[in-house]
């Protein structure tokens, strides 16, 4: 693959290319959502426009092309995470509804009162919230692995909480809020030398690393289409074909039954099992055609290029008076969040978009974790691959001028 040159990378996206309030756009916010390459709007036209129809029912051409492309679309996917087989990917509406699936369809049915579900402290609320509906369900029990200070998981903590009650472990890859990149080979490896079955929330991972589900050995793997660079809508749910053979389905309606009687249904193997009613097929096309852009750019170029932003951020972010960053785990990822003394997280954010320049500011669906480092919020700014140090030098100079 060719060297990674930002600028080039830059004009494949359209709306880098327009002025916001008269000023170029300084997006620093991929972590909350990716802007989208022409390649993957144009794919999206050219289907609606060319290969249209409903998936699956078909005997017409037109048809049976949606249908293979909607197919080819869950092979590219399983290729991007190096899952064996494609029957192991799942299509979802996001990362949210994917740790629900599993949380209502797995969980309902494999785990039983007292049975612990461990997670961490750094954890999405999509990742806490779903669990604590099953406990409400079935007695389970929720259990919370903690952090360092500097925003890593205590290993020495998570081994320990390990123990015969915990049947489900739920771990984020890569935290929205701090940039830690969890150590989750580790992870599943001691949780599988007991037995236990691991999900990962890969949101914050897909987009900036290189990720392989079987290397990782993970039995979940959910990420939202939205974050690696497509639509809005569509997600991914990898889990290990055993799993899928065993669970029972998440929704019940069209396209995942084989035979209906009213007395009973058989269901459709997987995936189609877990993929009731028409699915967001435009969206599964434009997710293909964002991970064919990605991998045509190489994962490896693209963390290279935005570890070196982070570091750079992190130097120049450092240096402001007053500022102090939230989040500075050893291994860390894309996400430069900090807080400024005396000053409301929020009104850094919006001094900086009257700037041009894209944040966010909140609690990042991380309460707990807040509330764990005792601020209320924080302003931060996320690196995507078309970040440039251009982005970092605004960001650093309009807070120089905000305090
Ligand atoms: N987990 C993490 C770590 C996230 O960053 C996000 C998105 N902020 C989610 C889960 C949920 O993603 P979505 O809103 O696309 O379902």
């Amino acid at each position: 693959a060719p060297a990674f040159e930002v600028e080039r990378v830059r004009r494949d996206f359209p709306i880098l290319q327009r002025p916001v309030n008269g000023r170029p756009l300084v997006y620093l916010d991929t972590a909350a959502s990716a802007q989208k390459p022409r390649a993957v709007l144009d794919e999206m036209t050219r289907f609606m426009s060319e290969d249209y129809a409903n998936i699956h029912r078909g005997v017409y051409a037109l048809s049976q092309r949606s249908t293979a492309l909607y197919d080819a679309a869950r092979q590219t996917v399983a290729r991007f995470i190096h899952a064996g087989d494609a029957r192991e990917i799942v299509f979802v509406r996001n990362a949210t509804e994917g740790i629900n699936l599993v949380a209502s369809s797995y969980g309902r049915h494999f785990l039983e009162k007292g049975d612990e579900v461990l997670i961490t402290h750094m954890e999405h609320h999509a990742n806490i919230v779903p669990w604590q509906l099953l406990r409400q369900e079935k007695g389970i029990a929720l259990r919370v692995a903690p952090i360092t200070d500097a925003g890593e998981l205590d290993m020495d903590a998570f081994e320990r909480m390990l123990t015969d009650r915990v049947k489900f472990v739920s771990v984020v890859h890569v935290s929205n809020s701090l940039g830690t990149v969890n150590p989750v080979q580790e992870i599943v490896r001691l949780a599988h030398a007991r037995g236990i079955p691991v999900l990962i929330d890969g949101s914050q991972a897909a987009l900036h690393m290189p990720v392989d589900v079987r290397d990782l050995d993970a039995d979940f793997y959910v990420f939202s289409g939205h974050k690696v660079y497509g639509p809005t809508g569509i997600g991914v749910v990898f889990a290990k074909l055993s799993h899928l053979e065993a669970m029972p389905p998440y929704q019940g309606g069209g396209l995942m039954i084989s035979f209906v009687t009213f007395e009973s249904t058989e269901f459709s193997p997987p995936p189609q099992k877990f993929e009731a009613g028409t699915p967001n097929i435009v969206g599964a096309i434009g997710l293909g055609a964002a991970i064919d852009y990605v991998s045509s750019l190489g994962l490896a170029h693209i963390h290279a290029h935005e570890s070196a932003l982070l570091a750079y951020g992190t130097e120049l972010l450092r240096e402001i008076p007053g500022l102090r960053l939230i989040g500075t785990a050893r291994e860390k990822s894309s996400i430069l969040a900090f807080v400024i003394d005396g000053v409301d997280p929020q009104e850094i954010g919006a001094a900086l978009g009257r700037n041009g320049v894209a944040v966010r500011a909140g609690h990042h669906c991380t309460q707990p974790l807040m509330g764990r480092l005792g601020i209320p919020s924080t302003t931060r700014a996320s690196i995507g691959l078309y970040t440039t140090r251009e982005d970092i030098d605004a960001l650093a100079r309009c807070l120089r001028e905000i305090r």
